[in-house]
């Protein structure tokens, strides 16, 4: 079996070699070679954690495993690790022998990036200049470094609910030499022309009114049952994309418009259709697409290949006799 801790991750996965995977591990769910398994996420009554599994099997990959992990919200203070702990397991599809573990943390991040990049790569205007973050948390970092390199944006715009948190983002924009403001919601709605939401929010920020037509919205922080980050008459405008159609109309952003009748079950198209071929993706200037990424096991799977095969190319994947 071979280990990749944790540590070694930043040092090993590029953005790039994310973005193929998550993009790969969409373009086969859509034709049916790979399949999420059902997700289990229990409260543990201990340390006020939050546990779980992700599997699934990619078939065109070969990718056999789980993400074990969870959320324990005393981390930080108590322990000084991160609050979001994950670990994934990959098995030789032929016999079924574990062949690796690899720190899931960083990868995460990584994936769930990966995964908005692919969808503005996608879906976004070819001639988008403005982009825009609604979050500055810990995953805002990583979705911003990643979606600008999928279009010449010329300006970052953002908002947040503690907008002091935003020099997190301006540091970035800045990086890349581009110009950041933190506005108000409605200028950001206004003036993007690619968006990522990414806040663990219970209630909409982003309105449908604030939303100017052709714009690509990819809605990332959803992944749960009640969360909400924008209107859900904004859904009812939008050509509606995601990873997965059974956890968007349950678990991510499109629950909530479904639940209210506003767009049916058939009106979300996975992303994999545009990624084969098979959906034309956005069809004017004017259309607002939304892409639901509620976050996929496969995801974790993908990358943690990818990041096993660079571990032995630069030979620090610790091999064990199990
Ligand atoms: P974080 O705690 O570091 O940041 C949370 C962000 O949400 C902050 O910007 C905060 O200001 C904002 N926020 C919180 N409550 C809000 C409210 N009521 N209104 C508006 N904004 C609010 O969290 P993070 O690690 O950056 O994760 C953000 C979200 O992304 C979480 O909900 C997490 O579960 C989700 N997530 C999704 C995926 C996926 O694959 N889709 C993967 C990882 C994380």
């Amino acid at each position: 079996m071979l280990i990749v801790p944790e540590r070694e991750i930043a040092d090993l996965m590029t953005r790039d070699a994310a973005f193929h995977a998550v993009e790969g591990v969409f373009a086969a769910m859509e034709s049916k070679n790979a399949e999420n398994f059902p997700v289990v996420r229990e409260a543990i009554g201990h340390e006020d954690a939050l546990y779980g599994f992700k599997g699934g099997f990619d078939k065109v990959g070969m990718a056999l495993g789980v993400k074990a992990g969870g959320y324990w919200p005393n981390n930080l203070e108590k322990h000084g690790q991160i609050n979001h702990q994950s670990t994934i397991f990959l098995f030789d599809p032929d016999t079924g022998k574990v062949s690796s573990m690899v720190g899931g943390n960083l990868l995460t991040a990584l994936r769930t990036a990966a995964a908005s990049s692919v969808s503005i790569k996608h879906l976004a205007r070819g001639d988008a200049k403005v982009m825009g973050m609604l979050g500055a948390g810990h995953q805002a970092a990583f979705q911003l470094r990643a979606a600008l390199e999928q279009r010449d944006f010329e300006k970052v715009i953002g908002w947040n609910r503690h907008p002091d948190k935003l020099t997190s983002l301006e540091k970035i924009a800045n990086e890349a030499g581009l110009p950041f403001e933190s506005v108000e919601l409605d200028q950001l709605g206004h003036d993007a022309d690619v968006i990522i939401s990414i806040t663990s929010a219970f209630a909409p920020s982003l309105l449908s009114e604030h939303v100017s037509a052709g714009t690509h919205i990819a809605c990332m922080g959803t992944d749960t049952k009640g969360k909400q980050e924008v209107e859900a008459a904004l859904l009812a405008r939008s050509t509606v994309f995601t990873d997965e159609v059974a956890q968007s109309i349950s678990i991510g952003e499109a629950q909530h418009a479904v639940a209210e009748g506003l767009i049916n079950e058939s009106d979300v198209n996975e992303i994999g259709a545009v990624i084969n071929g098979a959906h034309a993706g956005r069809s004017s200037d004017a259309e607002i697409t939304l892409f639901d990424g509620t976050g996929v096991g496969l995801q974790d799977l993908a990358v943690a290949a990818s990041v096993v095969d660079l571990a032995v190319k630069k030979g620090v994947a610790i091999e064990v006799d199990f």
